[in-house]
């Protein structure tokens, strides 16, 4: 063996003050066995959690059998008890009540479950050319050419006249069809190769294929739509009027499944944000006893702005917070003043096949770890909450204590786009906060890639945080 040279003085300089972030397989390569386990559970959550009324069932039953029960506020609660409160079907919060008192503050970790996807529109049956079709509104951002001719299913709830609700969900089994978007044949695509990508399928092309054979009754208008309908009322009660009354989600087919020969990463439809939201909850289920009260949440409607009595802009956490706080007489401005947020949602991994877009120093790269994001926004951080540096250093500390192996990032290049996240309504609400979350590839394409380092690494970072 050759024997290791000198390090010259501008070498060791370089490793006391420079910095550099390196792959997790690299720094911890122990660590590579866990993450893969810890992805098993993973790939099963995001195969029953399609939607976010899917996640808030499979998440309520995990949750009570770590020991939560539903929120009673004429309780008094002591430390290490456990409670969740379910808004509308579309959010969870679960608290642990902390050895400190809730007036010293809470720990928020919050992380969405809604993710980009086609809706069906309130009136959605037609046909055209005996083929029957569901007319679809886009929701969230998507780039819609990469919609077409893959397999999808069909999730939803449906009001019936008589004020039940139906729960819907076709083209899970393998056994059960699927749907598609339909999209030219390269022979007959010379004028549609012309359109920019961003109109390659457009809006209302979006149709969702759903039956072709004709009701058995000859001159009847519209025999093909009266099939499909017909098949929805046998198996669910439901009449054409009643897709007024619904909420049809319609998401990719596909499952959750391993990535590259090394198995070192996951695909799936939806990571965007449910990779953070595993996280969070096996994290929040795994710290039993916090030292300040621990509230995770579970929220909706982040990829269309938050709006709505769902999503993180309205008050339905400020009330529930409220609530904990009447218990003991608090006053909730001062809970909040003392409280620390992690916005846990995802940053866009560096790809290198279309690295122009990213700037390579402040980027966020597979496998380096979960990725604090100081600020999110566009055109000079426009609609970004800007984490403080006494945030950050908070954070950093939490996470160094254990080992955890984390990242920077930034939304891209500055000017290149950007977007938001949460955080700037726990900002609103006098809350320190700061994003930190998985780095994924292709994101809010139907089939997005994270790394299983990352995601584990993230659950660590969570606990970390938590205790
Ligand atoms: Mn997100
Ligand atoms: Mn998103």
């Amino acid at each position: 063996m050759m024997d290791k040279k000198e390090k010259t003085p501008g070498e060791k300089l370089k490793e006391e003050i420079g910095f550099k972030f390196k792959h997790i397989a690299e720094l911890k390569p122990e660590d590579i066995s866990p993450s893969m386990e810890f992805a098993e559970g993973y790939k099963r959550f995001m195969n029953s959690s399609k939607t976010e009324r899917e996640c808030v069932k499979v998440l309520r039953e995990m949750a009570e059998k770590e020991g939560y029960a539903e929120f009673d506020a004429s309780n008094m609660y002591k430390a290490g008890d456990r409670v969740y409160f379910v808004n509308r079907d579309k959010n969870i919060f679960l608290l642990t009540f902390g050895k400190r008192p809730v007036a010293d503050g809470i720990r928020f970790n919050i992380a969405h479950i809604d993710s980009p996807r086609l809706d069906l529109k309130p009136n959605p049956v037609m046909e055209n050319t005996e083929i029957a079709y569901f007319k679809t509104h886009y929701y969230g951002g998507i780039r819609k050419y990469q919609w077409g001719t893959i397999p999808l299913a069909m999730h939803g709830v449906v009001m019936l006249k008589d004020g039940s609700r139906v729960d819907i969900s076709i083209g899970e089994g393998d056994d059960e069809p699927k749907f598609m978007v339909s999209d030219l044949l390269p022979h007959l695509s010379a004028q549609q190769n012309k359109r920019p990508l961003n109109e390659g399928l457009k809006g209302e092309e979006l149709n969702i294929i759903i039956g072709n054979i004709p009701f058995n009754e000859q001159d009847l208008a519209e025999r093909y739509k009266l099939t499909a309908l017909k098949i929805l009322n046998d198996r669910y009660g439901m009449t054409e009027k009643d897709f007024v009354r619904a909420e049809i989600e319609m998401v990719p087919a596909a499952k959750a499944t391993d990535i590259g020969l090394d198995r070192s990463m996951v695909g799936a439809y939806g990571q965007d944000d449910k990779v953070c939201a595993y996280a969070a909850a096996i994290a929040a289920f795994e710290i039993k006893e916090p030292e300040y009260t621990t509230l995770t949440v579970f929220t909706d409607k982040e990829e269309i702005g938050s709006e709505g009595n769902t999503g993180m802009a309205s008050k339905a956490l400020h009330h529930f917070v409220e609530d904990i706080c009447d218990i003991y007489g608090l006053k909730t401005r001062n809970v909040y003043r003392r409280s620390i947020c992690i916005s846990s949602d995802v940053n866009p991994a560096f790809d290198p096949t279309f690295a122009d877009v990213f700037e390579v120093n402040n980027s966020s790269y597979l496998g380096h770890g979960p990725v604090l994001t100081k600020y999110t926004g566009s055109r000079g951080k426009s609609g970004s909450n800007d984490a403080s540096a006494e945030t950050m250093a908070k954070v950093i500390s939490c996470m160094e204590k254990e080992g955890v192996i984390w990242q920077i990032g930034e939304l891209g290049k500055v000017d290149e786009g950007g977007g938001g996240t949460i955080a700037l309504f726990m900002g609103d609400n006098d809350v320190d906060t700061v994003d930190l979350g998985v780095p994924v590839l292709a994101m809010h394409s139907p089939f997005e890639v994270t790394s299983k380092l990352d995601l584990y690494h993230t659950y660590k970072a969570y606990c970390a945080f938590y205790r």
